[in-house]
């Protein structure tokens, strides 16, 4: 038998072993984590819809209409008047022809792109693209060919000197460094290669574009130049689950196919009720997208100053680069012993030497509670991190 508690130990001594933290209450910045009251920053609770009361009302009287549980799954008799009606407001949200629910965004990942390409097939992936879709790709059985982050010269030349079917798939804002995809020109590239086009947009939905449509309205591309869309409902939207969104071919097909759909138990119709209600108040958020907006200006202007290595990113995921597994740990430590959770994701979340706080703001903080985090950042900066050039002091 493997060693498991030989694998267990080295992964303490690497600074690599992860544990948990139980929260109590609901999901807001000012958590109870392990019995402790902490101000946290960490969640994907972007626009704080975890815990919006609309949506707490709506999901509890939903509860009262249609009952807890599934049941099923969606083909044999779990599929609800309130999953269609989600998939509805979804498609018109996206400007979709359709969409198609999934319990959560790893299932739908794997089920899309094991659906969409396999043997014979050619996938094209980013190498930052979340674990999910690494996973997908894995299970289908294609060919993948990994590019450098964003360079998406190295994926024309893949693209060129490939033949047959090719499926391209990347994060729209990549989850652990938080800068958009190049959304236009890679959107060219496939029309010109003959290539299907998929973008995640777990971490857009809901934030970027116009009411929140994503980071594929944002940049203006329709049903035609991104043709398999898909977002998550457990992050901007506040509940849990996910969805694909695009031509009425591709849904009715992954039904046929996409496996994650077909065996698994379709998500509580109420929280597909709840999830209907996000939608709406999402599209009425611009007064919460524009704070937001406002937080993130903030946070990066005075956190260059400090001197900590931020990363090109303007949405709500602001991870500041530390490097090794345990300077990364410390300093979530000293956070934490300040009342602050800011959690470090280190490999093989992210590349070998590149540890990290992944700090995330949301609509829901406020400037107090942003002050608070900058406070704590200039007292716990440790030498490694502060950049000989900016190096001025914090002034609030
Ligand atoms: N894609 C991306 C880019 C993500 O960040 C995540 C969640 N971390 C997922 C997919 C998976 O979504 P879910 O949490 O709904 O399974």
């Amino acid at each position: 038998m493997r060693d498991f508690q030989l694998e267990l130990r080295q992964r303490r001594e690497a600074g690599l072993h992860r544990q948990r933290r139980e929260i109590s209450g609901p999901q807001r910045p000012a958590l109870t984590v392990n019995g402790q009251p902490l101000l946290s920053f960490c969640s994907n609770d972007y626009l704080g819809l975890a815990n919006h009361p609309d949506n707490r009302r709506v999901l509890s009287e939903a509860l009262d209409e249609n009952g807890l549980g599934g049941a099923s799954s969606h083909l044999i008799c779990g599929h609800h008047r309130a999953h269609e009606q989600l998939e509805n407001q979804l498609a018109a949200f996206t400007g979709r022809s359709s969409a198609l629910l999934f319990s959560t965004g790893y299932m739908a990942n794997l089920g899309v792109i094991s659906a969409l390409a396999g043997r014979g097939d050619t996938i094209f992936s980013d190498r930052l693209n979340h674990a999910s879709i690494v996973d997908g790709c894995r299970l289908s059985g294609a060919r993948v060919r990994r590019y450098h982050h964003g360079d998406l010269e190295a994926l024309a030349r893949m693209l060129e000197e490939t033949a047959g079917h090719k499926l391209v798939v990347s994060d729209g804002v990549f989850s652990m460094d938080g800068d958009v995809a190049a959304l236009v020109p890679l959107a060219q590239l496939c029309t010109k290669h003959d290539a299907l086009l998929m973008i995640d947009d777990a971490h857009g939905f809901g934030v970027l574009g116009p009411q929140g449509r994503g980071s594929v309205a944002a940049a203006g591309l329709n049903e035609e130049q991104v043709p398999v869309l898909m977002g998550t409902l457990g992050k901007a939207a506040g509940t849990s689950g996910a969805f694909v969104a695009g031509p009425a071919w591709l849904t009715e097909y992954l039904v046929q196919k996409a496996r994650t759909y077909i065996y698994t138990t379709a998500m509580p119709p109420a929280l597909a009720q709840a999830s209907c209600n996000s939608l709406s108040l999402i599209e009425s958020f611009d007064s919460q997208r524009a704070h937001l907006a406002a937080l993130i200006d903030r946070f990066r202007d005075q956190v260059t100053l400090m001197g900590y290595h931020l990363m090109p990113s303007a949405t709500p995921i602001q991870p500041i680069v530390v490097g090794s597994n345990e300077a990364t740990l410390a300093l979530s430590a000293e956070l934490q012993n300040r009342g602050l959770l800011v959690t470090a994701i280190r490999p093989p979340t992210v590349p070998d030497g590149q540890a990290r706080l992944r700090i995330t703001l949301s609509a829901a903080h406020s400037f107090d509670d942003l002050n608070r985090l900058l406070r704590a950042l200039v007292q716990c900066r440790p030498d490694c991190v502060v950049s000989p050039v900016l190096s001025e002091p914090f002034a609030e």
